[in-house]
């Protein structure tokens, strides 16, 4: 299966993502860890990427389609992919149309997470990610998975993740309009908790959901 999260920053994409990635074995591609770890080994695209993220701004359409169509031909995605914060802007949806298009494969489901500005901006304060292996916490302190440091990622500032905001406001909430023409969206209510927004991603996606009781 190949399937879009779509959402707004804090939506809760990523924790789905990982949770898909075990009940359906296909891997989560996020671009935002993917520039996160190219900034942190301090690559060419990193030192690009940079001050766009710091900012709060998207990184340039080029750089991302860029890195997508790399990751795309890696072997574990040729069965199915979960893609976490792309495409985010027309521009990006159209690239990857195109690739998909030329490979004769298509998107199957694009589930978009509805969650208010407040609900972002509360959980974006209190969110603590972890310095090692990127899972988020609504907390400080160590992560139950790996043992790394939870720290606050930069542009989870408070001034940050309104510029964010708008940014998705502005370029991302487009797309629901773009996917809904092509027949692929399902909407989610995005407020809950991860385990009763996971049954629901499920849901949308027509996946049988065997530990719902
Ligand atoms: P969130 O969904 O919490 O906002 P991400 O980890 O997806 O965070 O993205 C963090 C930052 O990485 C974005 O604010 C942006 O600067 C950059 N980024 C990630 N994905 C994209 C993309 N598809 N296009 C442009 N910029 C991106
Ligand atoms: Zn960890």
């Amino acid at each position: 299966m190949r399937i879009i999260l779509l959402g707004p920053p804090g939506g809760g994409k990523g924790t789905q993502a990982k949770f898909l990635e075990e009940r359906l074995h296909i891997p989560p591609i996020s671009t935002g860890d993917m520039l996160r770890e190219a900034k942190k080994e301090g690559t060419a695209l990193g030192q690009k990427a940079a001050g766009f993220m710091s900012e709060g701004k998207l990184v340039p359409d080029d750089l991302v389609i860029a890195l997508i169509e790399e990751r795309l031909k890696k072997k574990d995605s040729h069965d199915g992919f979960i893609l976490d914060g792309f495409p985010r802007t027309v521009t990006q949806a159209q690239a990857l149309g195109k690739m998909l298009v030329e490979k004769n494969l298509k998107i199957d489901a694009v589930v978009n997470f509805k969650v208010p500005d407040e609900v972002v901006v509360q959980r974006l304060s209190g969110r603590g990610t972890c310095s090692t292996c990127g899972l988020v916490y609504q907390r400080m302190g160590i992560c139950d998975r790996c043992g790394g440091a939870l720290v606050q990622r930069d542009d989870d500032k408070k001034e940050t993740v309104q510029k964010r905001l708008q940014v998705y406001h502005e370029q991302t909430r487009p797309l629901i309009k773009y996917y809904k023409g092509q027949g692929v969206l399902r909407e989610i209510e995005g407020v809950g908790s991860p385990k009763e927004i996971l049954g629901r991603c499920l849901k949308a996606l027509g996946v049988k959901d065997s530990l719902a009781s």
